[in-house]
């Protein structure tokens, strides 16, 4: 075992002044998505040579930076997200959280950070979710967002990888994603940008891919849609995914197809488990590329008969209308399909507690 690859301890140093109960509740009432945070947070430090050290849970509270730290000029940074549910037996379970440490391991590997051990990053996400357990809210939809992350945090303005790196662990309570019931949202095709292309970051988790997404989803605003869908880079003729969701097609037969992760698209864990559920289910999962014009094909002829978006923040979403420079067609003209919705409902079910953990992604917390 290398020094990168032994558990790091993790000391707690918790605040003296929590959140009082009356005002915590106060936020569990309206939580929103990623607006209010716990009371800790969880930090551990890496150098260059020495590998990972201070390990340390403490008090939520800024960071104060060098105005030449690499990462606000170089943008090395990476970040996951996954959840913490309450369950029926009153004890608090995340959902697969180890898929999300290897793949911050991947993304780590493709910008030049450091690789966490998984255990250490699941460790980081236990301890955090423990102490602030009071903060995970109670009812349908809602959860603890868990979100780690890791950033070049050297001072140094020379282009290589940094030798200081911060690793990071936050907990947002969320409420549910959909307020008002579901909805199908409606989807902008963007033809002058696009989000990854081959032997580029598209498949890792790096927050520069964010940035290079946000004008396009304005593009999408603009045209009066929610959000934007992006074709691959090379033919500009494939559909890839949205800028933070996967995206899959059901035919009319109940196959299920979704575009194959070969570099250029992120790799979902809900995706992934979306793809084993459909198949405990008995269903046909092809993944395999899907073009432009078979979508629009198909949802007009009747041989695609749902899409939808998928990731831990919403879930799965419906698409509805789909828009691009010349037309659009309503994917769900009688709103969500039974297969979307029998999907969401087997997955929730496993995270919430109330259907077999048939897979064992449930980690219990407390
Ligand atoms: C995080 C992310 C997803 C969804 O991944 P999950 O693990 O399901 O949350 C999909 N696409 C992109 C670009 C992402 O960053």
């Amino acid at each position: 075992m290398d020094a990168d690859s032994a558990p790091i301890a993790i000391e707690l140093k918790p605040t003296s002044r929590p959140t009082s109960a009356r005002d915590r509740a106060e936020v569990l009432r309206a939580p929103g998505f990623g607006t209010y945070f716990t009371d800790h947070m969880v930090v551990i430090e890496w150098e260059q040579g020495r590998g990972w050290y201070d390990g340390e849970l403490r008090p939520y509270g800024s960071f104060t930076f060098d105005p030449a730290a690499a990462v606000v000029h170089y943008a090395q940074s990476i970040f996951e997200g996954y959840k913490a549910y309450r369950q029926p037996d009153g004890s608090i379970r995340t959902f697969r959280p180890d898929a999300n440490g290897r793949r911050m391991q991947r993304s780590a590997y493709r910008m030049a950070l450091p690789e966490l051990p998984v255990e250490t990053f699941v460790e980081a996400g236990d301890v955090l979710v423990r102490t602030d357990r009071e903060w995970v809210p109670e009812g349908a939809g809602r959860t603890l967002y868990i979100r780690p992350y890791m950033f070049a945090s050297e001072t140094f303005l020379g282009v290589r990888p940094s030798q200081h790196v911060t690793f990071c662990c936050i907990a947002s309570p969320a409420g549910s994603y959909f307020k008002d019931g579901v909805k199908p949202v409606s989807i902008w095709v963007t033809r002058e940008f696009t989000r990854a292309a081959p032997g580029g970051t598209g498949a890792a988790k790096c927050a520069g891919n964010y940035a290079a997404s946000l004008v396009a989803q304005r593009e999408a605003l603009r045209h009066g849609c929610e959000q934007v869908v992006f074709l691959d880079a090379v033919e500009r003729r494939w559909v890839e995914e949205l800028g933070g969701m996967n995206i899959f097609f059901v035919l009319a037969d109940g196959t299920l197809v979704t575009p194959p992760t070969s570099g250029t698209i992120l790799e979902g864990i809900t995706r992934d488990s979306l793809i084993q559920l459909a198949k405990d289910d008995g269903r046909t999962v092809d993944e395999r590329p899907v073009s432009l014009d078979e979508w629009r094909d198909g949802a007009a002829s009747g041989a695609i008969s749902e899409v939808f978006a998928c990731g831990t923040a919403a879930v799965l979403t419906p698409i509805g209308r789909l828009c691009w420079d010349g037309g659009e067609l309503d994917c769900a003209p009688s709103g969500e399909g039974p297969v979307t919705r029998g999907l969401r409902e087997a997955l929730v079910g496993i995270q919430t507690g109330t259907a077999p953990d048939t897979h064992g992604w449930l980690h219990q917390v407390c």
